[in-house]
Parts: C-alpha cells; structure tokens; sequence
C-alpha cells in the first residue's frame, strides 16, 4: 500500500488554527490517508496539556473531590476548537458522557484517553474522514505490551484509498477495557498503524524540525540530523534524546518502513529520516545525547575475572534488590557498575550491604554521581581518532571522565562525568562535533 501514516503531536493540534494548518498539511500529499493524532498539548509555555488535565480530573474524582472545575477547562478547549472550525454537533452530549463515566469511577486509562478520542473525533469530522476507534484495533495485553493481533485488526478495517482519523496513545485489552500507553505514546500508535497497513512512510509530526545533533536547551542552535538508522535512533533514544518515543521504533524497524520527523511549523523542512541503513561518512558522528542520575559503584575483588561465578553473583543481587544495571565495566580486579540514582534511591544501603557481604569483595564504594555522555553514529566505535578528538575535548575543558565504554556498542562511544559537568561536557562534545 503507498500510503503514509502520519501521526501529528499535541502541540501540532492545540488549537483551532494549528488543527487547520495540520489539515493542510494532509491534503497536500494525496497518500496522507492514515491519521493520528495525540490529544490537544500546549498553546503557550504555561498552558496545560489535555492529558494532565484529564489525570487530574481522575485524581479528584478517586478522592471523592468533585471533578466539574477541571473538566471545565477541558471542556471549554473542545468547544473553542468546535466552534472555531465549525463543527461538533454531538459533542456537548459527549462530553457530557465522559464526564459522567469520570464521576462514576472511570479508570485512569479511561479518562485520560478520552484527549485522543475527541481530538480524533473532531479532526475526521473537520476532515471528511472516517474515524476508527483505537480501542476497536489496538489490543493490548494485561501486561501493556500490543497483542500480535493488532496489526491484521488495522489491516482488515482499514480500506485501500479511503481516509481515517484514529487517536493515538490508546487501545483496549481482551474483555474491552482501555488501555494507555506510557506518556508520548501516540508515536507507538503510529508506528502500530504505520505497520498493520503495510505504509510506505510514516510521518511523525512535532514541533521541532526532526532530531537534533544535541539537546537545545544546552547547545546553541544544534542542527538536525538529516538521516539516522533505527540502530542509532535507539541509541540516541537511550541516551536521553527524547523526540520519538522510545518503543515506537520497532513495529516500523522490524518491518523497514522510514520514519519521517517533521515539524508542523515548518511544513518545507525535510526534517530527520529515520531508516534501516544509511551511507556512512569517514566521519560517524550523528549525533549527541546524555542526561544525569547514576549512581557509580566501584568494586574491588583480587582475581575477580577468575572467579567463574563472580558476575552471575552480582547479577543475582542487582535483580533480588530490583535494579537494572545501566553499564557494567570489568577488569581483572576491580568493577564499576553503574546504576540509575532514583531506581536505588530507597534501596541503595540494602543493596551495598549485601553486595559485600555475597561478593565477598576486598573494597566496595560508591563514587559519585555521574552523568553519561554518548556520541552516537554507525561504526563510531570503530573509529578511534574520533575517540581521541572527544577526550581530548573534555581534557581540554578541565573536565575529568570517570568512564569510558567503547566497546558495548559498535553505535556509540560513552562518557562518564561529574553530575555537575554534564552541561559543559556536552558543549565540548559538541564543538567535535559541530
Ligand atoms: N497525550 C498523551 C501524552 O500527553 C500521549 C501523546 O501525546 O502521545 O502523553
């Protein structure tokens, strides 16, 4: 099928005129046939997005507090984008009903999802297109994770040539009950459509102009990376860069399809294509992604690496105690381990009691706090003269590295700083890269 899937953002939809922009958008590529969209997000920097709105209005209701003051609010957004565009008849008598499932015990997932349903429920009407349930399409396990039958439902509903609307971020489990992804999780949605239709493309529109080569809020204007692999997304993904959700990767890289970033603002802007394999320069470096919390451990066991059962040891402790180990780096006496600092936040004297006293080891400490730094791009580990220009770039700036890992992934090259440094470390990075 040569259709695209495009899935547009809560800010591509906040309000009337940005829902008539994204319309416009769709009508300028015939193959735009399969949409879908998140709930309304924010307007203005201090505006509330739909989706906290409706988590609120579930919150008070659970309380036993009334919910009409902050359903209002969402209310009245509903009906501004109504009126503006013309359209809503059956909505006041919706909203009525979402109200009262609410004041009646509506779940969570209920409530919350409701932002998705309306927004798609306007857009088909405003559009001429047809609307489609999630929750008819979507099948999720008890466990949150899509059930395989998902993607022939999409397919036997949706029908060659004509035009849908489908709300993202939700879909409902066997016995019907609605079920929400996790925060952002309209791009799962897309991705899950883009699939079960067998899309050509699927067009992932936000606010920005695609993936950029580092976070903006640190680095001066970083520039978008034009073209990506899911391999690199992922890694990216994982080292804190946050435009794509995390998950909605996979339907579509399983299945080859592109993704395509774009930005509602700047419909002209090719954005960032995400692909299966792309050409790769003399010079990998795509991108850069990083945050703070972890925790470094230091363990230090003479002949530890002889030890045949050292590291299955120390895997026991870190799943009795429920934490996942974010890197681990051996040598042939000492480790480091390095864990996130609010996963262990209530266990980590649990945890270091009984590292030493099961591993038996000479000396464990924790080091610091650290922030993880990683420099993503196909075959960059490969590459040691890179390596070498990014250490030297933090070395330069004063900046000591407590961890170097090169060699988990062939994708990425990682560093380990001081909490405090990961801002200036990151503008270093970025003047390589730059
Ligand atoms: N509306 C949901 C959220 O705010 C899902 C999404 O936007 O993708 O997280």
């Amino acid at each position: 099928m040569n259709s695209i899937v495009c899935k547009f953002g809560g800010t591509s939809v906040a309000d009337s005129e940005k829902i008539k922009e994204v319309v416009s958008i769709i009508r300028s590529d015939s193959r735009r046939k399969l949409v879908v969209v998140s709930a309304p997000g924010k307007r203005f920097k201090e505006d509330e997005k739909i989706t906290d709105l409706l988590y609120k209005c579930h919150e008070e209701g659970s309380r036993g507090k009334p919910v009409s003051g902050v359903f209002s609010l969402v209310k009245e957004r509903y009906n501004e984008i109504s009126e503006n565009l013309g359209i809503g008849s059956k909505l006041r008598e919706i909203l009525e009903e979402i109200e009262e499932n609410i004041k009646s015990g509506a779940t969570a997932d209920y409530t919350a999802s409701r932002g998705e349903f309306l927004c798609a429920l306007l857009l088909a009407e405003y559009l001429g297109a047809e609307f489609v349930d999630a929750a008819d399409i979507i099948k999720l396990n008890e466990n949150g994770t899509v059930d395989k039958n998902t993607y022939n439902l999409i397919g036997e509903r949706v029908e060659k040539d004509k035009s849908y609307v489908i709300p993202g971020f939700y879909g409902s489990t066997s016995d019907g009950e609605i079920k929400v992804f996790s925060r952002g999780g309209s791009d799962i949605t897309g991705a899950l459509v883009a699939r079960g239709t067998n899309a050509s493309l699927y067009e992932n529109w936000t606010d920005v102009s695609g993936i950029l080569t580092a976070d903006p809020r640190v680095v001066q204007n970083p520039i978008p990376i034009d073209r990506v692999t899911y391999r690199e997304l992922r890694e990216l993904a994982y080292l804190g860069a946050s435009v794509f959700h995390e998950e909605a990767i996979f339907p579509v890289s399983e299945a080859g399809i592109p993704i395509n970033i774009r930005n509602t603002n700047y419909p002209d802007h090719p954005g960032t294509t995400i692909v299966k394999e792309r050409e790769v320069s003399p010079f990998p470096f795509t991108g850069l992604a990083g945050k703070t919390g972890f925790s470094l451990f230091y363990i230090e066991k003479l002949l530890l690496n002889r030890e045949e059962d050292f590291i299955s040891r120390l895997f026991s402790i870190l799943r009795e105690n429920k934490v996942n180990p974010r890197y681990i780096q051996s040598g042939c006496d000492s480790l480091i381990v390095v864990l996130g600092t609010e996963e262990i936040k209530d266990r980590e004297n649990n945890l270091l009691k009984a590292l030493k006293e099961r591993l038996k080891a000479e000396h464990i400490k924790k080091m610091g706090s650290v922030a993880l730094l990683g420099a993503v791009g196909e075959g960059i580990s490969k590459k040691p003269e890179i390596t070498s220009r990014l250490l030297n770039a933090l070395v330069d700036s004063g900046l000591s590295v407590s961890l170097v890992e090169q060699g988990s992934s062939e994708n990425s090259i990682l560093f380990g700083v001081k909490e405090e440094d990961y801002e200036k470390s990151l503008k270093a990075l970025y003047k390589v890269l730059a």
